[in-house]
C-alpha cells in the first residue's frame, strides 16, 4: 500500500478498505459453482436491509447507468408517458434515457441547488392524468442535493396510485436510510463504487411485486438488462451472463464491513461527516451550493468564488494529496464537491479541511490554523451526540 496514496474524496468512485481491496485481488472461481452461488446469496440478503425491502434485488455487472437502464427498458413500453423530476445532470440523465428507448418524457426541471417540491409534482400529475411512471433522484451528485423521497413519493402514491416510482440511489443507498417497501417505491438503482465501499462494475436494482408484474408486459427492448432473466438466474445461484466476480468480491467484503459496523453507526457516521464537510466548508469562507434543508448526506458542493479559477485551486489541493471533484455540466467551473460516502471517516474529512487552511494560507489569505477544522470536528462531534458527553466530562475513562 502506498504511504502517501491521495484523500480520494471525490463522490465515486470511493476509497476501498484494505480488506475490500485484498478482496478484489483473489484468485477467479466458477461462476456457475457453488462458492459463487453463496457469495450472490449473501450479497443480496446482505443488500435488502439497505434497501428496505424483502422484494427481490438483482446484481448487474454494468455502471450505475446500466442499472438506470434496465429500470426504464424493464418497466415501460415505447409511447408511455413519463414525468421526469429532474434537480440536476443525473435526473437530466434518467429522464433522458426514457426518452431515447421511446418514452413520452414530460420534465419538472428544478433549479440546480434546489430538491423537487411535492407539490409541483402533485400538480404534474393531476394536470394529465395517466402517467406510466415518475423518476425521481434520490441523490443528486451534481449538485449536492438530497431529494426527500418519502415525501415525493407519498404525493405521487396520493395522485397517481397506479404510477410507477423508479428511483436513482445510486450514490445514496447503503449511506442513508431507505425504506423502499414502506415508501411504496417500485424499482431503485444502486452501485457498487458509491457508499458500498467498492469499485465500479456492479449496479444493484430492486423492484416491488408489482413492478416484477408490469416487467411481463412492457415493451421496451432489452436482453442484457432483462431483469428478470437476473431474478431467474440468482434463484439458482448464478447470474444469466459471466459477472464482474472480482467486484462481487468486494461488495461482498464490503457489506461485511457494513453489517459489523451496524447499519445506523454507517447512517449516523454519513451524518457526521457531511456535518463536519458543510461546516468545515463554511468556516472556510465557502458558500455551500445545496438548499440547506436538502443538504446532501454524501456528497457537499461549494460555490468557487468570483474568480477562483478550479484548475489552479485543484492543482493547489492535489499538491497536498486531496482528490475533490469539479463541478459537472453548467456547474463545471462554477462549483467543486467534497464526497463523503463509503469508506470515510470523520478524520479523514477533517484533513480536507486542514489541507483546504492551508491552501489558503498559501494564497496569502489570513487565517487561523485550526479554526476551521476546529469547526468542522465539533459540528461533526455534535452530529455524533458526543457534545454534551464533552461538556459534562461523561464518558471520560476513569
Ligand atoms: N446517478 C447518480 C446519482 C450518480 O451519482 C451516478 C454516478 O455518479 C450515476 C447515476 C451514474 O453512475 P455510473 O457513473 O456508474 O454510470
Amino acid at each position: 500500500m502506498d504511504r502517501f496514496e491521495p484523500n480520494l474524496r471525490i463522490p465515486g468512485p470511493t476509497a476501498l478498505p484494505p480488506s475490500v481491496r485484498e478482496a478484489g485481488a483473489r484468485q477467479m472461481i466458477n461462476h456457475r459453482g457453488p462458492e459463487f452461488a453463496a457469495m450472490l446469496e449473501r450479497v443480496i440478503s446482505g443488500m435488502k436491509p439497505f434497501f428496505g425491502t424483502t422484494s427481490d434485488v438483482t446484481v448487474l455487472s454494468c455502471a450505475g447507468t446500466g442499472g438506470l437502464e434496465a429500470a426504464i427498458v424493464n418497466m415501460l413500453s415505447p409511447g408511455d408517458r413519463v414525468l421526469g423530476v429532474s434537480i440536476g445532470a443525473f435526473g437530466d440523465r434518467f429522464a433522458k434515457i426514457a426518452g431515447v428507448y421511446g418514452a413520452d418524457v414530460t420534465k419538472i426541471e428544478v433549479e440546480w441547488g434546489r430538491a423537487a417540491d411535492p407539490a409541483a409534482v402533485r400538480e404534474a400529475l393531476a394536470a394529465q392524468p395517466g402517467y406510466k411512471a415518475v423518476l425521481l433522484t434520490h441523490n443528486e451528485t451534481s449538485t449536492g442535493v438530497m431529494n426527500p423521497i418519502p415525501v415525493l413519493a407519498a404525493a405521487v402514491r396520493d395522485v397517481a396510485p397506479e404510477t410507477f416510482i423508479l428511483v436513482d440511489a445510486v450514490s445514496s443507498l447503503g449511506a442513508v436510510p431507505f425504506e423502499m417497501d414502506a415508501w411504496g417505491i417500485d424499482v431503485v438503482v444502486t452501485g457498487s463504487q458509491k457508499a458500498w465501499m467498492a469499485a465500479p462494475g456492479l449496479a444493484m436494482v430492486a423492484a416491488s411485486p408489482r413492478a416484477w408484474a408490469a416487467m411481463e408486459s412492457a415493451r421496451m427492448p432489452r436482453f442484457y438488462l432483462d431483469l428478470r432473466a437476473h431474478r431467474d438466474a440468482a434463484a439458482n445461484g448464478q447470474t444469466p451472463f459471466t459477472p464482474a466476480i472480482a467486484v462481487v468480491y468486494q461488495v461482498d467484503e464490503g457489506l461485511r464491513l457494513m453489517a459489523a459496523e451496524g447499519a445506523a453507526s454507517v447512517y449516523a457516521r454519513h451524518e457526521a461527516c457531511a456535518a463536519a464537510a458543510r461546516t468545515g466548508l463554511q468556516a472556510l469562507g465557502f458558500e455551500l451550493f445545496a438548499d440547506e434543508r436538502y443538504a446532501s448526506r454524501t456528497v457537499t458542493a461549494a460555490r468557487l468564488p468570483e474568480g477562483h479559477d478550479w484548475k489552479a485551486f485543484n492543482g493547489a489541493i492535489k499538491a497536498h494529496g486531496v482528490v475533490l471533484a469539479g463541478g459537472q455540466g453548467k456547474l463545471a467551473g462554477r462549483i467543486f464537491r467534497l464526497g463523503h460516502l463509503g469508506s470515510v471517516t470523520v478524520e479523514e474529512v477533517l484533513g480536507v479541511i486542514a489541507v483546504l487552511e492551508t491552501v489558503a494560507l498559501e494564497g496569502g489569505r489570513p487565517m487561523t490554523p485550526g479554526s476551521a477544522v476546529g469547526a468542522a470536528w465539533a459540528a461533526a462531534v455534535e452530529a455524533l451526540g458526543l457534545a454534551s458527553a464533552a461538556s459534562t466530562g461523561a464518558g471520560v475513562p476513569a
